[in-house]
């Protein structure tokens, strides 16, 4: 006690602080430290949750509402600039008293503009600096501003930027409504702590958006890339392109995520002013555009040139894309906000359009599914170019089934008529007969060669007599239709004259032509390879035949006849040639009935 009165006198007399004013000094200042060190722990927890979440909603709602029952005040907001310095709230949290109930200007998306904040720029807050009032009717504040915070009823606010980066990006407000509040020091550091976590975690937020943006990219190109290969394959086979135009929209609109994928295919012969979606693949939200005549005249007048040249329109938002009136009017037809158009190419004619659409909203288009589009335009000229090939040979394969069909009622015909001859099924004498009376009269109007072939089997007694009558008759059906498939191709008619000989009729032909055809029907015979008998091995080793020919452009009178008599001598100087050979008789002018000077001699042929 002495001792603290000696102290206590000599701290006087020294004009140093008491012990006990030094102990009530230590205590004040334990208790602030304590109550930092508590404030730090609730900014440590409040930011621990902030920190938590990477979603930007859960984090502004998290700590809206933790800094709110911190501060035991009746709001706390987090608003957003937009580009002008107005902005929206994101998010709040209210701790508000019986009859301040929900304002509505305050809900979530409502804007304030801020006109003190567009003339400075956000000025005090890009320097970081708080803003508080305590008392909006104590601070001197301009008429207009009071009136907004009149809007809003804000009494008392303490306001801290948020920064994403370096860049400002919003505000964390508290507001009390119901009266003034003195703001004190420890409340705004807390709000500006969280203001400045709140910056970390939306850049935070934005990356992970990014690299999720990046991700989801990369694994569209992936499937682009996939699908232009697994359809490039289709293309390549298809030949029906109906059902390659409904697979490629489907495709296309599902991998690309579009809202309508369509092809526009141009009507040519209005000089494209007219076309129509051929095949279209569409959300059921929007409107079909299928089957729908499209007339658009500033496409033929403007677009269509540069299409010519393979230009693609690739176009993010329609509107403030300086497109012509006409243009905009068909793209709202069919509700397009943004599109991808390439052209589809049928050799080096503009056929039509692939179109990718997006309905609902703007959309900025990737690289990749430009690429994609571009690629997948080039692989449908390959397509067109099958279908028409495809298309071609179809109609062929229909015209070669229609002449069949006709050969096979003419030979129905034939035999119906008795025309055709039983054992060999090749014309018989009859058909012959008429044929070469209508071939004269034919030839004769037309003044063309007509010529006439008898082919008689050599040897043939010899042939019977060792193999028998069977055996002979089989190799007369051989060698009939040996000679019939060797005239077919030339429009000749082959027909069993009688026995073993055989006669062909050649229309159009004539001289070195009805020589070469002789010699095709000697070799085919010959190429039978039908064993000949013993007995005239030293003649040939195969069944051969002995040709006569005659050629003559008809006249008036003179008569068929006469040409089989002419072929007739041909064949019997073949025989005297001996045989497995060939002459010809043709006519020389003026031509005589009975002339037959003019056989020519020829060499056989094997
Ligand atoms: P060449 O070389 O001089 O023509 O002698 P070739 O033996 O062929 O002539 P030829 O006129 O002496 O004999 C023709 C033979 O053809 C006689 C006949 O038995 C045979 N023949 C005719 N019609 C038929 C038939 O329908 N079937 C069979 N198996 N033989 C036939
Ligand atoms: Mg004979
Ligand atoms: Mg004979």
């Amino acid at each position: 006690m002495l001792r603290r009165l000696i102290s206590g006198t000599v701290s006087r007399a020294l004009g140093l602080p008491s012990v006990s004013q030094l102990e009530q000094q230590l205590t004040a200042c334990r208790s602030e430290l304590e109550a930092v060190n508590r404030q730090q722990q609730t900014v440590y927890n409040v930011i621990s949750k902030i920190r938590a979440s990477l979603d930007t909603k859960t984090i502004f709602c998290t700590a809206t509402k933790e800094t709110c029952r911190l501060l035991g005040i009746e709001r706390v907001t987090v608003y957003r600039f937009n580009s002008e310095w107005g902005g929206e709230f994101v998010d709040g949290f209210e701790f508000i008293e019986a009859g301040w109930e929900e304002l509505s200007v305050w809900r979530t998306g409502s804007s304030w503009s801020d006109t003190y904040l567009k003339e400075t720029q956000g000025e005090c807050f890009r320097q970081n600096r708080a803003l508080y009032v305590s008392d909006i009717y104590e601070s001197n504040l301009s008429k207009c501003h009071l009136e907004t915070l009149e809007r809003f009823r804000i009494r008392a606010y303490a306001t801290c930027p948020i920064f994403v980066g370096d860049k400002l990006w919003g505000i964390l407000g508290a507001y009390q409504h119901s009266g003034p509040h003195q703001w004190k020091e420890h409340e705004m550091m807390l709000l500006s702590q969280v203001a400045s976590q709140l910056g970390v975690a939306v850049k935070q937020s934005q990356l992970l958006k990014n690299t999720k943006d990046k991700a989801r990219a990369l694994k569209q190109a992936n499937a682009l890339q996939g699908l232009l290969l697994h359809l490039t394959a289709e293309i390549r086979d298809s030949l029906e392109l109906d059902v390659l135009f409904k697979t490629t929209v489907k495709e296309v609109r599902r991998v690309m995520a579009a809202d309508r994928v369509g092809i526009f295919r141009f009507d040519l012969e209005t000089n494209y002013h007219y076309g129509e979606f051929i095949a279209e693949s569409v959300l059921p939200t929007y409107e079909s555009a299928l089957m729908c005549k499209v007339r658009d005249r500033c496409f033929g007048d403007e677009y269509f040139k540069l299409y010519q040249q393979g230009r693609l329109q690739v176009l993010n938002d329609i509107r403030g894309a300086n497109l012509s009136e006409c243009h905009v009017t068909i793209l709202e037809q069919f509700q397009i906000r943004a599109q991808i158009i390439v052209p589809l190419f049928d050799g080096e004619i503009l056929w039509g359009l692939l179109c990718i659409h997006q309905c609902g909203d703007t959309r900025r288009w990737l690289t990749t599914e430009v690429d994609f589009v571009r690629q997948l335009a080039a692989q449908f000229s390959v397509a067109l170019d099958h279908a028409n090939l495809h298309s071609q040979v179809r109609a062929q394969a229909d015209r070669l089934a229609g002449m069949v069909q006709s050969l096979e009622a003419l030979n129905a015909e034939l035999r119906e008529m008795g025309k055709v001859d039983k054992l060999t099924q090749i014309a018989n004498r009859r058909a012959f007969d008429d044929c070469i009376h209508e071939e004269w009269q034919l030839m004769m109007q037309q003044r063309r060669p007509l010529t006439v072939i008898l082919v008689d089997i050599d040897f043939f007694k010899c042939f019977n007599d060792a193999f028998g009558h069977v055996e002979g008759d089989r190799c007369l059906q051989q060698v009939a239709q040996a000679i019939h498939q060797a005239v077919e191709s030339f429009s000749g008619l082959a027909a069993r004259y009688g026995g073993e000989e055989f006669a062909v009729i050649l229309p159009r032909t004539g001289g070195e032509s009805a020589v070469a055809i002789a010699q095709q029907v000697q070799r085919t015979i010959q190429e039978l390879a039908i064993p000949a008998p013993d007995s005239i091995h030293r003649h040939a080793d195969v069944v051969t035949v002995s040709l006569g020919i005659a050629s003559i452009i008809p006249e008036a009178g003179q008569s068929p006849q006469s040409l089989i008599e002419f072929a007739d001598a041909a064949l019997y100087q073949a025989k005297e040639g001996g045989r497995n050979t060939w002459r010809t008789f043709q006519s020389q002018k003026p031509f005589k009935g009975n002339d037959r000077s003019v056989i020519k001699n020829n060499k056989p042929t094997s």
